[in-house]
């Protein structure tokens, strides 16, 4: 199972890359929002129509039944479909629109510009044979309750249908991959078999499928998992083969660039965010052996110091981190720690915060399970009930080393960060605050960076305001926390663009951010199969300060944090850089 969450995280993460086009007559020059909210539904409702995949995972609910070949025409729809939008966005006149539909204007012209170039530019459809996967999506369609089993089995029916075409289509699209990419293709691919395994059996048995449904649906899936198993092993037998080229998996400075243009949305350049990264490297290790010299006698009498500050922090940080709770108490010390976050942040008047909001802590999922030890679960943009999740890992049921582990590294002052990050006032609370902004398009394009950066800004933001009390050990292991923030940065772009080696990283990550084994193979990985998603966290954040200091100069005596958060939260997850455009009034 391992796999396959990996599998619908990287379908997530790529969907906005894959477009097409549709029926759109409406060419002739308008204004006003009630013509632009028109024009956004009418578009809104082509876009899913154009990208089945990516409907199913929004939950949109309509045309889940649509498997699009992914051939060479495919590419083209969507660059078309692309243009044919972006000009009629552009018969509008932006200056006569509200601040709400500006802000979607420039979301969608980002989205419709940055289509063209992945297609065209990027193309990745050609590099990176793990695109191609239809596991994610089925497994939205037999476990995700949007209609009666029998109709989504019906659905599943429909649009497996195609499913040797689908990858044929992948086959012949691939041209020279990377081997990185080729061996991810491999592992979650293999993956998605298990959707068609004992998971879809026991759905069908459940149904109410006529026989004949029953039949249909039953050969089709295993048609699906022999295309499946024939794309798997073109693959391998590319990976077996001396004599295949490779691509190199760094895709170098120009490309990187334009990405994080793209991606992230920033007058900042890659190159200055990277910069910005070391400085701050270098600060919170300034820091952090500050208060590793203040508590040194508290935790090793009168052992003498090591003269590597370094090994000294570390020291220090092993020493912190015994402190932990039992992994039977995890579940109840989270549910009392988001209380007390809510209560904190009432009283101390940070948001305009009502303690309806609905949140909620609940043991972690199975099918989510495994990957970490607690995560933010927002609501799809079409979900109407509303409510987010902050789902905890049952860490009494794995082995007890592994236990250790997870919660030495989420120890009792780690641990609070995470609850901030994820739930309050970070991850939940700004997705509560996005789906009261009821917008449409800012939630199926949520920017990375906000929505990241945001819950990178809250930790910091908590500390400063007094949670912890100032404890010496809380702020230890919050610049040991964010040691991860700006290493990540360090080494998406290190890698991407400086050409750092897998050694340069490893010996970064364990000496100078501390990090376990486990935790920096899986960090370098990540960052050889994605690019410019590790810096949205530390981008985000380093534009929500910027933005809140120029705020702050603006209103003067009139500021107050709790007005600059509900402002800066009522625009949804837009991209930091419109919302300051607005904020500061340029
Ligand atoms: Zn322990
Ligand atoms: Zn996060």
């Amino acid at each position: 199972m391992k796999y396959l969450i990996f599998v619908f995280v990287l379908a997530a993460i790529f969907s906005c890359s894959n477009n097409k086009p549709a029926s759109d007559n409406s060419n002739q020059p308008a204004s006003g929002d009630s013509l632009f909210s028109a024009f956004e539904n009418r578009f809104i409702d082509s876009y899913w129509k154009q990208n089945p995949s990516s409907a199913i995972y929004a939950g949109y609910g309509k045309y889940y039944d649509i498997l699009k070949i992914p051939d060479a025409a495919s590419v083209k729809s969507d660059v078309d479909f692309s243009k044919k939008y972006l000009d009629s966005l552009h018969g509008f006149d932006y200056a006569s629109l509200s601040t709400n539909n500006k802000i979607d204007y420039r979301i969608l012209e980002n989205q419709f510009n940055g289509t063209t170039w992945y297609s065209d530019t990027f193309k990745q459809q050609e590099w990176d044979p793990s695109v191609y996967n239809i596991g994610g999506e089925c497994y939205e369609i037999i476990n995700n309750n949007y209609a009666p089993l029998t109709e989504r089995l019906k659905t599943l029916s429909s649009h497996i249908a195609q499913a040797d075409a689908y990858y044929a289509a992948a086959t012949t699209m691939i041209h020279e991959p990377t081997k990185e990419h080729t061996d991810l293709a491999v592992k979650q691919n293999k993956g998605s078999l298990e959707v068609f395994g004992s998971m879809l059996q026991d759905s069908i048995k459940k149904s109410s499928l006529t026989q004949a449904e029953k039949d249909t649906l039953l050969q089709r899936a295993i048609r699906a998992k022999q295309a499946i198993n024939t794309y798997v092993s073109a693959l391998e037998q590319m990976l077996a083969d001396k004599n295949s080229t490779f691509r190199n998996f760094r895709i170098g400075d120009t490309l990187f660039n334009q990405k994080f243009k793209y991606d992230i949305v920033t007058d900042y350049s890659a190159r200055e965010i990277f910069d910005k990264a070391v400085a701050a490297k270098k600060y919170y290790h300034g820091e952090m052996f500050t208060i590793t010299k203040q508590l040194w006698p508290k935790y090793f009498a009168t052992a003498a110091i090591p003269a590597d500050t370094l090994q000294a922090i570390k020291m220090m940080i092993d020493k912190i981190a015994l402190n932990h709770v039992s992994p039977e108490h995890l579940v109840d010390t989270i549910t009392k720690q988001v209380n007390d976050l809510r209560h904190f942040i009432i009283e101390k008047d940070l948001f305009a915060y009502d303690t309806t909001t609905p949140l909620k802590v609940r043991i972690m999922p199975a099918f989510m399970s495994g990957a970490t030890i607690a995560s933010a679960s927002l609501t799809g943009p079409y979900d109407k009930q509303g409510v987010a999740y902050y789902n905890i890992s049952d860490l009494t049921k794995v082995p007890k080393a592994e236990a250790e582990s997870d919660l030495r590294e989420h120890n009792n002052y780690t641990l609070q960060i995470l609850s901030i990050h994820e739930a309050m006032p970070g991850h939940d609370l700004q997705g509560w605050y996005s789906n009261k902004s009821r917008s449409i398009v800012k939630a199926v394009f949520g920017n990375g960076a906000m929505i990241e950066g945001w819950a990178v800004y809250t930790q910091r933001m908590m500390l400063d305001n007094g949670w912890a009390n100032n404890s010496p050990e809380m702020w230890l292991m919050f610049y040991k926390w964010s040691l991860r923030e700006c290493c990540n940065v360090i080494t998406d772009y290190g890698i991407q663009c400086l050409n750092y080696s897998k050694e340069d990283v490893v010996k970064m990550l364990k000496y100078e951010a501390f990090q376990e084994d486990a935790q920096i193979a899986e960090k370098y990985h990540r960052a050889t199969i994605s690019q410019v998603q590790l810096c949205s966290y530390f981008t985000g954040a380093t534009e929500i300060n910027a933005l809140r200091d120029a705020y702050q100069k603006k209103k003067g005596d009139a500021y107050s944090l709790k007005d600059f958060h509900e402002k800066f939260l009522s625009y949804g997850s837009a991209p930091v850089k419109y919302i300051s455009d607005l904020m500061l009034g340029q």
